[in-house]
Protein backbone atom coordinates (compact mmCIF):
# COMPACT_ATOMS: atom_id res chain seq x y z
CA UNK A 1 0.00 0.00 0.00
CA UNK A 2 1.10 3.54 -0.86
CA UNK A 3 0.46 6.63 0.51
CA UNK A 4 1.17 10.44 -0.06
CA UNK A 5 2.45 12.76 2.26
CA UNK A 6 2.52 16.54 2.30
CA UNK A 7 4.39 18.90 4.53
CA UNK A 8 3.73 22.61 4.17
CA UNK A 9 6.62 24.11 5.58
CA UNK A 10 7.45 28.35 6.64
CA UNK A 11 10.13 27.42 3.11
CA UNK A 12 9.50 24.30 1.35
CA UNK A 13 6.70 22.15 0.52
CA UNK A 14 7.65 18.67 0.60
CA UNK A 15 5.89 16.02 -1.23
CA UNK A 16 6.74 12.27 -0.32
CA UNK A 17 5.55 8.80 -1.44
CA UNK A 18 5.65 6.27 1.05
CA UNK A 19 5.05 2.76 1.78
CA UNK A 20 3.00 1.34 4.99
CA UNK A 21 5.97 0.40 7.13
CA UNK A 22 6.45 4.88 6.95
CA UNK A 23 9.39 4.72 4.30
CA UNK A 24 9.87 7.47 2.01
CA UNK A 25 10.32 5.89 -1.14
CA UNK A 26 10.40 9.08 -3.28
CA UNK A 27 10.12 12.64 -2.37
CA UNK A 28 9.99 16.11 -3.97
CA UNK A 29 10.14 19.68 -2.97
CA UNK A 30 9.31 22.89 -4.07
CA UNK A 31 9.73 26.36 -2.14
CA UNK A 32 6.63 28.16 -0.48
CA UNK A 33 5.08 30.92 -2.37
CA UNK A 34 3.04 32.74 0.53
CA UNK A 35 1.21 35.18 -1.60
CA UNK A 36 -0.63 32.04 -2.60
CA UNK A 37 -4.42 31.74 -2.10
CA UNK A 38 -5.58 29.20 -0.96
CA UNK A 39 -6.77 27.16 -4.30
CA UNK A 40 -3.22 28.13 -6.01
CA UNK A 41 -1.57 25.88 -2.97
CA UNK A 42 -4.18 23.16 -3.34
CA UNK A 43 -3.53 23.00 -6.93
CA UNK A 44 0.79 23.32 -6.28
CA UNK A 45 0.36 20.37 -3.91
CA UNK A 46 -2.23 18.16 -5.64
CA UNK A 47 0.68 18.93 -8.90
CA UNK A 48 3.52 17.61 -6.29
CA UNK A 49 1.47 14.60 -4.93
CA UNK A 50 0.81 13.08 -8.83
CA UNK A 51 4.31 14.30 -9.39
CA UNK A 52 5.88 11.29 -6.32
CA UNK A 53 3.20 8.99 -7.42
CA UNK A 54 4.84 9.34 -10.88
CA UNK A 55 8.04 9.13 -9.72
CA UNK A 56 7.46 5.50 -7.87
CA UNK A 57 5.92 4.39 -11.49
CA UNK A 58 2.40 4.08 -9.56
CA UNK A 59 -0.87 4.52 -11.15
CA UNK A 60 -2.89 7.50 -8.88
CA UNK A 61 -5.51 4.90 -8.45
CA UNK A 62 -2.67 2.88 -6.16
CA UNK A 63 -2.66 5.78 -3.45
CA UNK A 64 -4.63 5.11 -0.43
CA UNK A 65 -4.95 8.32 1.11
CA UNK A 66 -2.80 11.78 1.07
CA UNK A 67 -1.80 13.50 3.43
CA UNK A 68 -1.37 17.10 4.48
CA UNK A 69 0.51 19.15 7.29
CA UNK A 70 0.41 22.61 8.30
CA UNK A 71 1.72 25.02 10.95
CA UNK A 72 -1.57 25.86 13.13
CA UNK A 73 -5.46 25.19 13.55
CA UNK A 74 -6.61 22.43 11.18
CA UNK A 75 -9.86 20.66 11.55
CA UNK A 76 -9.99 17.05 10.17
CA UNK A 77 -13.23 16.51 10.92
CA UNK A 78 -14.28 18.75 9.33
CA UNK A 79 -11.45 19.05 6.39
CA UNK A 80 -10.87 22.84 7.33
CA UNK A 81 -7.92 25.15 7.79
CA UNK A 82 -9.11 27.69 10.38
CA UNK A 83 -6.14 29.44 10.84
CA UNK A 84 -2.05 28.88 9.61
CA UNK A 85 0.38 31.02 9.73
CA UNK A 86 2.43 32.51 6.84
CA UNK A 87 -0.18 32.07 4.92
CA UNK A 88 -2.95 34.61 4.19
CA UNK A 89 -5.98 32.78 4.21
CA UNK A 90 -8.06 31.29 6.84
CA UNK A 91 -11.27 29.07 7.28
CA UNK A 92 -10.59 27.29 4.24
CA UNK A 93 -12.56 23.80 2.97
CA UNK A 94 -8.90 22.32 2.31
CA UNK A 95 -9.97 19.35 1.29
CA UNK A 96 -12.72 20.36 -0.42
CA UNK A 97 -10.03 21.92 -2.69
CA UNK A 98 -7.47 19.69 -2.96
CA UNK A 99 -10.32 16.97 -4.29
CA UNK A 100 -11.57 19.05 -7.21
CA UNK A 101 -7.91 18.67 -8.10
CA UNK A 102 -7.26 15.13 -7.53
CA UNK A 103 -10.33 13.09 -5.57
CA UNK A 104 -8.47 10.76 -3.58
CA UNK A 105 -9.29 10.38 0.38
CA UNK A 106 -7.85 13.62 2.15
CA UNK A 107 -6.49 14.25 5.40
CA UNK A 108 -5.50 17.29 7.25
CA UNK A 109 -3.45 18.16 10.72
CA UNK A 110 -1.46 19.89 12.29
CA UNK A 111 2.55 19.75 11.12
CA UNK A 112 3.03 18.91 14.96
CA UNK A 113 0.78 16.29 14.87
CA UNK A 114 2.15 14.96 11.53
CA UNK A 115 5.43 14.59 12.97
CA UNK A 116 3.80 12.43 16.41
CA UNK A 117 2.15 9.93 13.94
CA UNK A 118 5.45 9.75 12.17
CA UNK A 119 7.76 8.73 15.09
CA UNK A 120 4.81 6.36 16.60
CA UNK A 121 4.54 4.69 12.89
CA UNK A 122 8.54 4.49 11.71
CA UNK A 123 10.16 6.89 14.36
CA UNK A 124 11.86 6.88 18.09
CA UNK A 125 8.32 6.44 19.35
CA UNK A 126 7.16 2.99 17.87
CA UNK A 127 5.58 0.81 20.01
CA UNK A 128 5.38 3.02 22.80
CA UNK A 129 1.80 4.45 23.68
CA UNK A 130 0.55 6.88 24.62
CA UNK A 131 3.69 8.58 23.19
CA UNK A 132 4.08 12.37 23.15
CA UNK A 133 6.04 14.32 20.02
CA UNK A 134 7.64 17.64 21.24
CA UNK A 135 8.88 19.78 18.35
CA UNK A 136 11.44 22.43 19.51
CA UNK A 137 11.56 24.81 16.58
CA UNK A 138 10.58 28.58 16.35
CA UNK A 139 7.60 27.75 18.95
CA UNK A 140 6.68 24.72 20.41
CA UNK A 141 4.30 22.14 18.71
CA UNK A 142 2.99 18.67 20.39
CA UNK A 143 1.31 15.69 19.21
CA UNK A 144 -0.51 12.89 21.48
CA UNK A 145 -1.06 9.60 20.27
CA UNK A 146 -3.40 7.45 22.82
CA UNK A 147 -4.45 3.82 21.86
CA UNK A 148 -2.62 3.95 18.48
CA UNK A 149 -4.64 6.98 17.30
CA UNK A 150 -4.00 11.05 17.46
CA UNK A 151 -5.50 12.72 20.39
CA UNK A 152 -6.87 16.12 18.81
CA UNK A 153 -9.84 16.69 21.10
CA UNK A 154 -13.35 17.64 20.78
CA UNK A 155 -12.56 20.12 17.93
CA UNK A 156 -9.87 17.81 16.18
CA UNK A 157 -6.89 20.78 16.32
CA UNK A 158 -5.46 19.74 19.54
CA UNK A 159 -2.91 20.00 21.29
CA UNK A 160 -1.00 23.04 21.49
CA UNK A 161 1.39 22.35 23.99
CA UNK A 162 3.63 25.32 23.46
CA UNK A 163 1.02 27.29 24.88
CA UNK A 164 0.89 25.75 28.30
CA UNK A 165 1.34 28.67 30.81
CA UNK A 166 4.52 27.73 33.08
CA UNK A 167 5.01 30.88 34.90
CA UNK A 168 2.54 33.70 35.83
CA UNK A 169 3.10 37.05 34.69
CA UNK A 170 5.92 35.77 32.42
CA UNK A 171 7.30 36.67 28.73
CA UNK A 172 4.67 37.63 26.45
CA UNK A 173 4.07 35.09 23.87
CA UNK A 174 2.77 35.64 19.86
CA UNK A 175 -0.39 34.19 21.13
CA UNK A 176 -1.32 36.99 23.94
CA UNK A 177 -0.83 35.10 26.70
CA UNK A 178 2.45 35.52 29.35
CA UNK A 179 4.87 32.92 30.76
CA UNK A 180 3.82 30.18 27.89
CA UNK A 181 6.08 27.36 27.95
CA UNK A 182 7.65 28.04 24.09
CA UNK A 183 9.04 31.26 25.90
CA UNK A 184 11.29 28.98 27.77
CA UNK A 185 11.64 26.12 25.46
CA UNK A 186 11.96 26.97 22.58
CA UNK A 187 14.75 27.50 19.78
CA UNK A 188 13.78 31.25 19.64
CA UNK A 189 13.88 31.13 23.11
CA UNK A 190 17.36 29.83 24.01
CA UNK A 191 18.50 32.27 20.97
CA UNK A 192 16.97 34.81 23.57
CA UNK A 193 19.14 33.59 26.41
CA UNK A 194 21.96 33.49 24.81
CA UNK A 195 21.91 37.36 23.13
CA UNK A 196 20.79 38.21 27.14
CA UNK A 197 23.34 36.54 28.70
CA UNK A 198 25.85 37.79 26.42
CA UNK A 199 24.63 41.33 27.08
CA UNK A 200 25.86 40.69 30.97
CA UNK A 201 29.23 38.77 29.88
CA UNK A 202 31.41 40.94 27.42
CA UNK A 203 34.05 38.56 27.70
CA UNK A 204 32.21 35.28 26.93
CA UNK A 205 33.52 32.91 24.18
CA UNK A 206 29.77 32.93 22.97
CA UNK A 207 30.84 36.13 21.00
CA UNK A 208 33.71 34.92 19.37
CA UNK A 209 30.87 31.69 18.18
CA UNK A 210 28.60 34.80 16.49
CA UNK A 211 31.78 36.41 14.97
CA UNK A 212 30.69 39.99 17.28
CA UNK A 213 27.37 39.67 15.75
CA UNK A 214 24.55 39.41 18.15
CA UNK A 215 22.08 38.86 15.41
CA UNK A 216 24.53 35.81 14.68
CA UNK A 217 23.47 33.60 17.44
CA UNK A 218 21.90 29.99 16.99
CA UNK A 219 20.23 27.49 18.65
CA UNK A 220 23.54 25.66 18.61
CA UNK A 221 25.41 29.08 19.86
CA UNK A 222 25.05 27.91 23.52
CA UNK A 223 25.48 24.24 23.20
CA UNK A 224 29.23 25.24 21.59
CA UNK A 225 30.10 27.43 24.17
CA UNK A 226 29.31 24.72 26.70
CA UNK A 227 31.34 22.56 24.66
CA UNK A 228 34.07 24.84 25.40
CA UNK A 229 33.87 25.09 28.87
CA UNK A 230 32.49 28.74 28.81
CA UNK A 231 30.71 29.16 31.84
CA UNK A 232 28.46 32.06 30.38
CA UNK A 233 27.16 29.49 27.98
CA UNK A 234 26.64 27.01 30.89
CA UNK A 235 24.89 29.36 32.43
CA UNK A 236 22.37 29.66 29.40
CA UNK A 237 21.78 26.11 29.29
CA UNK A 238 21.28 26.17 32.88
CA UNK A 239 18.80 28.60 32.44
CA UNK A 240 17.22 26.86 29.16
CA UNK A 241 16.86 22.86 30.42
CA UNK A 242 14.76 24.40 33.66
CA UNK A 243 12.47 26.16 31.24
CA UNK A 244 12.49 23.00 29.14
CA UNK A 245 11.95 20.46 31.81
CA UNK A 246 9.02 22.75 33.46
CA UNK A 247 6.39 21.40 30.26
CA UNK A 248 7.79 17.91 29.82
CA UNK A 249 7.50 17.86 33.85
CA UNK A 250 3.60 19.00 33.73
CA UNK A 251 3.30 16.71 30.27
CA UNK A 252 4.63 13.52 32.02
CA UNK A 253 2.50 14.08 35.60
CA UNK A 254 -1.02 14.98 33.18
CA UNK A 255 -0.44 11.93 30.85
CA UNK A 256 2.00 9.67 32.05
CA UNK A 257 3.08 8.86 28.58
CA UNK A 258 5.22 5.83 27.89
CA UNK A 259 7.67 8.10 26.16
CA UNK A 260 8.26 11.10 25.15
CA UNK A 261 10.88 12.47 21.72
CA UNK A 262 12.18 15.55 21.27
CA UNK A 263 12.42 16.36 17.53
CA UNK A 264 13.58 19.59 15.99
CA UNK A 265 17.18 20.59 15.56
CA UNK A 266 17.65 21.61 19.53
CA UNK A 267 17.51 17.85 19.65
CA UNK A 268 20.16 17.44 17.93
CA UNK A 269 22.43 19.07 20.60
CA UNK A 270 25.13 15.54 21.94
CA UNK A 271 23.46 14.09 24.92
CA UNK A 272 25.31 15.28 28.13
CA UNK A 273 24.37 18.93 27.06
CA UNK A 274 20.72 18.15 26.16
CA UNK A 275 19.05 15.18 26.94
CA UNK A 276 21.33 13.56 30.21
CA UNK A 277 20.76 16.74 32.36
CA UNK A 278 16.87 17.39 30.94
CA UNK A 279 16.27 13.77 32.11
CA UNK A 280 17.68 14.56 35.49
CA UNK A 281 15.42 17.63 35.97
CA UNK A 282 12.46 15.79 34.09
CA UNK A 283 12.76 12.60 36.83
CA UNK A 284 12.92 15.07 39.93
CA UNK A 285 9.53 16.80 39.31
CA UNK A 286 8.05 14.04 37.93
CA UNK A 287 5.01 12.53 40.92
CA UNK A 288 5.61 9.04 39.88
CA UNK A 289 9.02 8.22 39.75
CA UNK A 290 8.42 4.30 39.88
CA UNK A 291 7.88 3.59 36.21
CA UNK A 292 9.56 7.52 34.87
CA UNK A 293 8.71 8.36 31.52
CA UNK A 294 11.47 7.68 28.54
CA UNK A 295 12.43 11.16 27.63
CA UNK A 296 14.11 10.56 23.55
CA UNK A 297 15.55 12.30 20.99
CA UNK A 298 13.61 12.05 17.67
CA UNK A 299 14.72 10.18 14.99
CA UNK A 300 13.27 11.02 11.74
CA UNK A 301 14.43 14.50 11.88
CA UNK A 302 13.10 16.39 9.25
CA UNK A 303 11.07 13.40 7.47
CA UNK A 304 8.71 13.21 10.11
CA UNK A 305 6.39 15.37 9.01
CA UNK A 306 5.83 13.48 5.21
CA UNK A 307 5.71 10.33 6.75
CA UNK A 308 2.70 11.26 9.27
CA UNK A 309 1.35 13.08 6.95
CA UNK A 310 0.68 9.87 4.47
CA UNK A 311 -0.03 7.43 7.61
CA UNK A 312 -2.74 10.00 9.14
CA UNK A 313 -5.52 7.60 7.46
CA UNK A 314 -4.62 5.06 10.02
CA UNK A 315 -4.22 7.28 13.06
CA UNK A 316 -7.94 9.28 12.85
ZN1 LIG B 1 1.43 31.42 23.89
Amino acid sequence: MYYIGIDVGGTNLVSGLVNEKGRILDKVSHPVDKAMTAEELCVELARLAKKVCEMGALDYSQIEAVGVGLPGVVDNGTGMVVQTPNMAFSNTPFRTLFQKEWNVPVFLANDANCAAVGEYWAGAAKGCDPAVVVTLGTGIGGGLVVGGKLFTGFANSGMEVGHMIIQPNGVLCGCGNRGCWEQYGSATALIRLTQLEMERTKDSVLWDLCEGDRFKVQGRTAFQGARLDDPAAKRVLHTYLQGLSIGIINLINILQPEIICLGGGISNAEDDLLLEPLRDLVLQGTFDKSRPTRLEKASLGNDAGVVGAALLCHMV
